[in-house]
C-alpha cells in the first residue's frame, strides 16, 4: 500500500513539475501598444519572460530613436554626425551604416540614406508641398551616399551639408534589436510591428497581410504564409498629398529628388534581417519589378510588388507562400 501510494506521489509530481515546464515555456500572452520612431509599435508576445520583454522592448525601441537614429533628437547619433559633418560611433551604429552602405551601392543608388535635406524640403509629416526646384536641385547636390565612407571608428562626409536620414530603415534596425533581446529569453512566439515593419519569431507558420493600398490599415490585398522572418512594406500611401491634380508621395528617386512615378504603390519584403527587410523595400520601391526583384535575389530575400493597376507581381514559385485574398488582384508571376 505504502508503495503504491509511493507512486502516486511520484507519478503526481512529475505531472505538476510537467505543467510547470509547459507553463514555463508557454507562459501568458501579452499584448502591449505603443508610439515610438513616429509610429505606432504593437507587442505580442506568448512565453514566462513576456512581462519582462514587453517592457524591455519599449525601453530599447525609445532608446534607439531618441539617443541614435533621430534627426531631431539633440542628444543622438545621427544628430551629432549631422551637424558635425561626421564623427566616431561605436560599433553597432558602425554595422548599420556598413550594411546600408551595401544597400546603396548594390542597388546603384536608388536607395540612399543622405537624402535628409531633400525630404526635408518636401516636408513630409508636416505641411507637404511641392519644394522650389532650385533649392532641390541644391540639396540635392549636397546628397549622395558616395559621400560618406567609414574609416575604424570614424564616420567621413565628404560633404558637410549631406544629412544622413535612416527614415527607410530605422524600423526595420528596431526589429532586429527587439529579436536581440528576446533570443535569450522564455519567449515561444512574438509577433512585434513597427510600423510596417514586423517580426515573427517562433516555432510556426505565421500569417502576414499585404495591405490594401486604397483600404485602411487593416484591410489586406494578399496573405503570405511565413516562418520566422522579418517583413517590411513600404507603401506611397503611407505619406502623400495631392497638388495640382497630382499625388506626390514619400519614397524619393534619389536621382531626380522627386517621389518615384513607376505604377508601383506598395513593395513587400521577407528577410532573416530587419535592416534588410526594411531598406530593401525602400530600394525595391524605386528599382521598380525587374531590377527590384534581382536586388532582393542578391540579399537573399523575397519581394512582393503592387502595382497601382491592381497586380502583385513575384518571382515564379511566389504561390507557395502568397495567397490573394482580394479578387480584385492579380498575381503575376515572372
Ligand atoms: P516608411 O517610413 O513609410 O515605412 P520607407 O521605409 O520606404 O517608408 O522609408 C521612407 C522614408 O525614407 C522617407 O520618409 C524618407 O525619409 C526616406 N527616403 C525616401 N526616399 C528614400 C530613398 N530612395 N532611399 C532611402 N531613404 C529614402
Ligand atoms: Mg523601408
Amino acid at each position: 500500500m505504502k508503495k503504491k501510494a509511493a507512486v502516486a506521489a511520484v507519478i503526481a509530481a512529475l505531472i505538476l513539475a510537467a505543467f510547470l515546464i509547459y507553463d514555463g515555456i508557454h507562459g501568458k500572452k501579452i499584448s502591449a501598444d505603443f508610439f515610438a520612431m513616429n509610429t505606432y509599435v504593437s507587442v505580442k508576445l506568448t512565453g514566462a519572460d513576456s512581462d519582462e520583454c514587453a517592457t524591455e522592448i519599449q525601453q530599447i525601441t525609445e532608446s534607439l530613436d531618441k539617443d541614435v537614429l533621430s534627426r531631431t533628437s539633440e542628444n543622438s547619433v545621427i544628430h551629432r554626425i549631422n551637424q558635425n559633418g561626421g564623427g566616431e560611433i561605436d560599433e553597432k551604429v558602425q554595422g548599420y551604416i556598413s550594411v546600408l552602405l551595401d544597400v546603396c551601392r548594390k542597388s546603384d543608388g536608388a536607395f540612399d540614406f543622405t537624402l535628409g535635406a531633400v525630404s526635408d524640403l518636401w516636408q513630409f509629416g508636416s505641411n507637404p508641398e511641392i519644394p522650389n526646384a532650385d533649392k532641390l536641385a541644391s540639396a540635392l547636390s549636397h546628397s549622395g551616399h558616395q559621400k560618406i565612407s567609414l574609416s575604424g571608428e570614424k564616420l567621413i562626409m565628404a560633404d558637410g551639408q549631406a544629412v544622413i536620414d535612416f527614415g527607410a530603415a530605422g524600423k526595420g534596425i528596431a526589429l532586429d534589436e527587439i529579436k536581440a533581446i528576446l533570443s535569450d529569453k522564455k519567449i515561444k512566439e512574438a509577433v512585434v510591428s513597427v510600423g510596417g515593419s514586423v517580426l515573427l519569431m517562433g516555432n510556426k507558420q505565421f500569417t502576414v497581410g499585404i495591405r490594401n493600398p486604397s483600404g485602411n490599415s487593416g484591410s489586406y490585398i494578399a496573405k503570405l504564409r511565413i516562418s520566422e522572418s522579418c517583413v517590411s512594406t513600404s507603401g506611397s500611401y503611407e505619406q502623400q498629398f495631392e497638388q495640382n491634380g497630382k499625388i506626390y508621395h514619400h519614397i524619393l528617386n534619389p536621382k531626380t529628388g522627386y517621389p518615384v512615378d513607376n505604377g508601383l504603390v506598395s513593395v513587400t519584403v521577407v528577410s532573416e534581417s530587419g535592416i534588410l527587410s526594411d531598406a530593401l523595400s525602400t530600394a525595391c520601391f524605386v528599382l521598380g519589378y525587374e531590377k527590384g526583384s534581382e536586388l532582393a535575389k542578391e540579399f537573399g530575400c523575397q519581394a512582393f510588388f503592387v502595382t497601382n493597376n491592381k497586380q502583385i507581381l513575384a518571382e515564379n514559385g511566389a504561390d507557395d507562400i502568397i495567397e490573394i485574398t482580394d479578387n480584385s488582384y492579380t498575381l503575376v508571376m515572372q
